[in-house]
């Protein structure tokens, strides 16, 4: 009887050693997380619940260590971007607004963790905090409020809307600023990632500047979490950064590189925002297939009546694209020795923001479809699909939204020149 496990996964990419890893946190769900899940909403202020299952995840499960060097604690685990595509299927099975609270906590550091371009003297000082016994999480600051697409928008705006500024002084940077939206800000991170300019409204390249600043830095303060339509366990909210003060080398590499390996995590968020989209679907196809063969409608299974067919089989269409789709990109980012293409150049960035626009529509769709054959129990909360349905919709509207991706994608395939 085919399940879940039977939707593409090639075999010769993705190692038996991390689709463990995936089982485990598959597992650690089922025992730990899905008894909660229906009350993860009515936590999204204080996150009681949720910040002892993140450290569960993060520290105990070692998803925080998965990705930094041996030498600092961690495991080193190889094809980075696949690891990511499997842990954030897998996560979002269970919950997306919690697996992009994990995954989010080792996104900012990327720019410093991934080869070749690996930062060891930063990586010594923040590696074993976040390999340690405790909690210590990330965030990337990157949308401020005039526009987070704008600043996503690098090859166009070029930096020029950046709001945040840093100055040198002496061998210190000085940060100003004002971030919003951020996965894990308020009381849940320790570091941040913060995008900033070291000259406002400059369109030179070299003044982006990507400096981490720990969240407990003189200067820096919150607000309060942002309650949304879904995804409460990811806390979001405002952060400001006044006359912070960080040392020099708190710079995650320098004028231009700091660019290029931020344009690097682009293409990781789209890879994961699509992992996570895939995650949606399996489990919603985990509920329409039990529903569907359960409800009886007309005398048989609501399943056997063929136009619920051809909507159960677009699922599962969908599901199949996806995930081939994915694992073919995840080979590209992990593999440019084979294929060629540095996983910081703009291709990648623009080639995985169709990947990531395909999955967010996909997800929505299959979503709203699977809601239509459930009718009103798949609007209650009783059945988990609703849940899905709300935080499916955030997954399209995060890095740049859906007009960005589509843009930037366009702009690879057309070679556009305005826009
Ligand atoms: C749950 C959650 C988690 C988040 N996590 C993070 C995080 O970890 N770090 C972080 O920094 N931010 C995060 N955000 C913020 C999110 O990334 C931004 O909201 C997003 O990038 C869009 O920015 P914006 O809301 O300012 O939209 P705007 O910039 O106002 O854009 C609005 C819409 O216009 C479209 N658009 C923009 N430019 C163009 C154009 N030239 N042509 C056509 N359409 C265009 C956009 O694609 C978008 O659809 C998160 C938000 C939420 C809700």
């Amino acid at each position: 009887m085919p399940n879940i496990d039977d939707f593409i996964r090639p075999k010769e990419w993705v190692s038996d050693f991390v689709t463990d890893i995936g089982k485990v946190l598959r597992e650690w769900g089922k025992d730990k997380y899905l008894p909660v899940r229906q009350n993860i909403d009515e936590d999204w202020k204080h996150h009681k619940i949720v910040e002892p299952l993140l450290k569960e995840v993060l520290v105990d499960l070692g998803i925080n260590a998965a990705f930094f060097p041996y030498e600092v604690g961690g495991t080193d685990i190889p094809d980075v971007c696949t690891l990511i595509c499997i842990l954030g299927e897998e996560g979002a099975r269970i919950d997306s607004g919690f697996t992009v609270a994990c995954l989010c906590s080792v996104w900012p550091m990327l720019p410093i963790i991934l080869k070749p371009h690996r930062n060891m003297k930063l990586l010594e000082e923040f590696g074993p905090k976040f390999c340690g016994s405790e909690l210590y999480v990330g965030c990337n600051a990157m949308t401020e409020p005039a526009s987070g697409a704008d600043i996503e928008n690098v090859d166009r705006m070029q930096g020029r809307t950046i709001q945040t500024t840093a100055k040198l002084d002496g061998d210190q940077w000085v940060i100003n600023g004002h971030k919003i939206w951020p996965t894990n800000s308020g009381d849940t991170a320790n570091l941040y990632g913060v995008v900033c300019t070291t000259k406002k409204g400059s369109t030179d390249l070299d003044d982006f500047a990507f400096i981490y600043v720990p969240a407990d830095a003189k200067g820096v303060s919150v607000g309060g979490p942002y309650q949304k339509a879904g995804m409460a366990a990811d806390m979001n909210t405002d952060i400001w950064f006044d006359q912070v003060r960080v040392p020099q080398r708190y710079r995650a590499h320098g004028p231009g590189d700091d660019l290029k390996y931020f344009k690097e995590m682009i293409t990781y968020g789209n890879m994961a925002t699509a992992a996570m989209c895939l995650g949606v679907m399996k489990n919603v196809y985990e509920i329409i297939k039990k529903w569907t063969t359960e409800r009886i409608i007309a005398g048989k299974p609501l399943k056997e009546h063929s136009m619920v067919a051809a909507a159960l089989s677009d699922i599962a269409i969908n599901i199949e694209a996806t995930s081939a789709w994915i694992h073919m990109y995840a080979r590209e980012v992990d593999r440019p020795d084979i294929y060629g293409t540095n996983p910081w150049d703009d291709t990648l960035v623009h080639k995985t923001r169709g990947l990531s626009t395909f999955a967010c529509k996909a997800v929505e769709k299959v979503c709203s479809s699977a809601m239509d054959y459930m009718g009103s129990y798949g609007y209650s909360r009783e059945f988990d699909l609703e849940k899905h349905w709300r935080d499916s919709k955030m997954l399209g509207l995060w890095m740049g939204g859906l007009g960005l991706k589509q843009m930037e994608n366009a702009r690879y395939w057309y070679e556009l020149e305005t826009l």
